[in-house]
């Protein structure tokens, strides 16, 4: 089996009393593309900081490879851990020039020529070598506070919310971008992000953080396809639950009969999404079609339950109409709690 790069055990950090890091454990592979998504104030920054060295955990282990970086005995020194860390500021030095930002790690000084132009060439930084940081743009910034960053040769990379600052479509283009020289230099990183199409494009695996606790762990389709509670499902996609009765594989519900992932019995919460279901018009129905958007390549219908409103995806060409009766089928089964 291969070895971890970094293992975190039971970890935890208090401000005070407040504990905003609670007993978390998780494992990142050698080249792993990681995320921790959460929303603000869940804890994520501050345990990326602990890992880095720049928080001080009040219990736990942080260990890289065969190095321990925290236990209850040591704390190793942030510029000790082998660790780059990405800012969402980009954390530029105005007064130097772009090549001077990239090499500004670098001891040896007779690698500094042939890192740089690998770099430069790397993240397609060449024309901007001898620019100021002031005359290059906040996606050129963000590629040269990577090519920093890189340039120490670290085993792991850490990030804050590095895309936050840039629009939508340069964002995305940068993580892509991003994610394949980690993948190619065979680093492993971490990404802090509270934006689940971020986490969703650029790990390989996630953790889904709340009020300071990891709630669960597992690729984007395990998380999207078998949350493991409505709060982790909540994150992903649109999310929608209704209330049933689960007996053995299926459970009834206002919509009907529902095919679950796992047996259960007694009462359960359903999570249903929208591309999960099937419409037909059924004169016996009690659900009618109360609304219709047209997205493009696909219509989102609402239709009123008697006791809620459930969205669901249907063709473009599809020809219900509002006040339609229909019936609703879960092609798949479907996640209860
Ligand atoms: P965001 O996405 O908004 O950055 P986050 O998930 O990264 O949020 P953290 O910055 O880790 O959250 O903060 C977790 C909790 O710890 C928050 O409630 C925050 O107010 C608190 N906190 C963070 N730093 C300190 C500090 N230095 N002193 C006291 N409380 C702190």
């Amino acid at each position: 089996m291969t070895k971890a790069l970094l293992t975190i055990k039971e970890l935890s950090c208090h401000f005070g009393s407040f504990c905003a890091v609670d007993n978390i454990s998780f494992d990142l592979m050698p080249g792993e593309c990681f995320a921790l998504l959460g929303s603000s104030g869940c804890g994520k920054t501050t345990a990326l900081r602990a890992i880095a060295g720049l928080e001080k955990p009040s219990q736990g282990h942080i260990l890289h490879l065969d190095q321990t970086f925290f236990d209850h005995q040591t704390d190793l020194a942030p510029n000790l851990r082998n660790t780059g860390f990405i800012f969402q500021d980009y954390a530029i030095f105005p007064h130097l020039s772009i090549e001077e930002n990239i090499t500004f790690g670098l001891k040896d000084k007779s690698q500094k020529q042939s890192t740089l132009k690998r770099l430069l060439t790397l993240l397609g930084l060449e024309e901007h070598a001898k620019k100021m940081p002031h005359q290059v743009s906040g996606g050129q910034l963000q590629r040269v506070a990577i090519a920093r960053t890189l340039a120490i040769k670290p085993s792991l990379v850490l990030m804050d919310e590095p895309f936050s600052n840039l629009d939508a479509k340069l964002a995305r283009r940068l993580r892509n971008e991003i994610r394949q020289i980690f993948k190619s230099e065979g680093v492993s990183s971490i990404l802090v992000t509270h934006n689940q199409e971020e986490a969703f494009d650029f790990a390989d695996r996630m953790a889904v953080m709340e009020q300071g606790k990891i709630l669960q762990i597992g690729t984007p389709e395990e998380l999207y396809q078998k949350p493991k509670s409505a709060q982790v499902a909540s994150f992903f996609g649109h999310c929608q639950i209704i209330s049933g009765h689960a007996q053995g594989e299926y459970a009834t519900t206002n919509i009907g009969e529902v095919p679950l992932q796992k047996n259960s019995d007694g009462p359960c919460q359903i999570l249903l999404r929208p591309e999960n279901m099937r419409l037909a018009p059924s004169s016996e129905s009690q659900l009618i079609v109360k609304d219709i958007r047209f997205l493009g390549a696909r219509k989102e219908i609402t239709v009123q339950t008697p006791d809620s409103e459930i969205f669901v995806n249907v063709s473009a060409r599809s020809a219900i109409k509002i006040s339609d009766k229909v019936q609703i089928t879960a092609i798949e089964a479907c996640a209860s709690f």
